[in-house]
């Protein structure tokens, strides 16, 4: 649990993301622990969070990385991951994108459609390189999660379709300069029950029986991200439930001799460990609601605004004050820039520091400037 060291913070300008690297050791631990098997392999998506800071300590526990542009993948090299360990997933990869990858000799290109595939092969032809990649299919699965972040149905601009995925398996074999290692899914975000997993595990057993008829061999299987955290209550489950989650693919997935599974997981990675810190500016009296107005705003951490979502809020200057309620809003000027309505709080003065928890994924690294605001900073306790 993430103890905030008040005398600390108290003097930092704000707003700023805190990181408990205590809580990322501990979290990055138990991944290891419960993911010990030789033929699985996790990826870090780097995209959840890219803070420097951060990606030493998730490179230090052997990790790969999971990027999505060329900026990821040189943001990975320079924290030190080996490019092997790299793969490298996105619907719109640019011919930019695919050099500073094809130079790289990263792991492995995760392939969304056939176009892309052919270019790939041009410039690894070009290059006089060979790129390995797996295929990214579209199971068709509905995670139960917000729409923005559910990835995997048909009607959706990631990943190829079923139906289409024969042609795609002979086009990858026939190119001179494409190596066929794998397939990929990834079928959403901020999943907590395991049910779609296990749908999924069904569904590649299923797609792996018709595809063994085309003689292929598909050495991985890439069942990417989506592990969910406990944003209501950050205390109570600080880490996710990996040993569960990596038990529904020991006991559902069917694999073939030799194959190895990768793991693409970001927001259960850093979730957790990260806090966005900000300042109250003003306590004003509406008629009937009592409004914090606090020095973050969606430019600092967009998801409530974005995907509707909340994140604990805590007065941390002073926890035991008497409970009212608040609404807690940022300055920008924007209407969804709120971080929660009728929050109860322990007594709000101008000046407390409140933290907005489980903002370590998807928060830092959306930060925009957005009003000619500065980015927020970061502060790493535990280093
Ligand atoms: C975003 C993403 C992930 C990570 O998702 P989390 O929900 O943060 O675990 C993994 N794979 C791909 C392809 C992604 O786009």
């Amino acid at each position: 649990m993430t103890r905030f060291p008040i005398n600390e913070l108290r003097d930092i300008a704000t707003p700023f993301y805190f990181y408990d690297l205590g809580l990322l050791d501990q979290t990055l631990a138990e991944v290891k622990r419960t993911s010990r098997d030789e033929r699985f392999r996790v990826h870090y998506a780097i995209k959840a969070n890219a803070n420097p800071g951060i990606l030493r300590r998730i490179q230090g526990a052997g990790l790969g990385v999971d990027a999505v542009s060329g900026g990821e993948i040189e943001a990975a090299l320079e924290a030190g991951f080996p490019a092997d360990k790299i793969v490298f997933a996105g619907v719109g990869k640019t011919d930019a994108d695919i050099i500073v990858a094809l130079q790289a000799e990263i792991g492995c290109f995760n392939v969304e459609s056939e176009a892309e595939l052919d270019v790939i092969d041009e410039i690894a032809s070009a290059m006089g390189k060979k790129a390995r990649v797996a295929l990214r299919v579209n199971p068709n699965i509905d995670p139960h999660t917000h729409e923005y972040i559910t990835t995997g149905l048909a009607e959706n601009k990631f990943g190829i379709n079923l139906p289409q995925l024969g042609g795609m398996i002979d086009r990858a074999l026939d190119l001179p300069s494409i190596e066929l290692i794998g397939l990929h899914f990834h079928i959403g975000s901020q999943i907590t029950d395991f049910e779609p997993f296990i749908m999924l595990c069904q569904e590649i057993n299923r797609i792996q029986t018709e595809i063994a008829a085309r003689g292929v061999k598909i050495s991985v299987i890439n069942v990417g991200g989506g592990l969910g955290i406990d944003y209501a209550d950050p205390d109570r489950h600080p880490i996710p439930d990996f040993e569960g989650y990596f038990k529904t693919f020991r006991n559902h997935l069917r694999l073939l001799p030799d194959q190895q599974v990768h793991f693409e997981l970001g927001r259960s990675i850093v979730g957790q460990c990260g806090s966005l810190i900000t300042r109250v500016i003003y306590v004003k009296e509406g008629t009937s609601k009592r409004f914090a107005i606090v020095d973050a705003g969606m430019t600092d951490l967009i998801r409530p605004a974005l995907y509707h979502a909340h994140h604990k809020i805590e007065n941390i200057s002073d926890p035991h004050g008497d409970l009212h309620h608040y609404d807690v809003v940022g300055p920008v000027c924007e209407s969804a820039d709120i971080f929660g309505t009728d929050e109860m709080l322990p007594s709000i003065r101008r000046g407390d520091l409140l933290a907005i928890r489980s903002a370590g994924a998807y928060g830092e690294v959306m930060a925009s400037q957005y009003n000619c605001r500065p980015l927020p900073s970061s502060y790493l306790h535990g280093k």
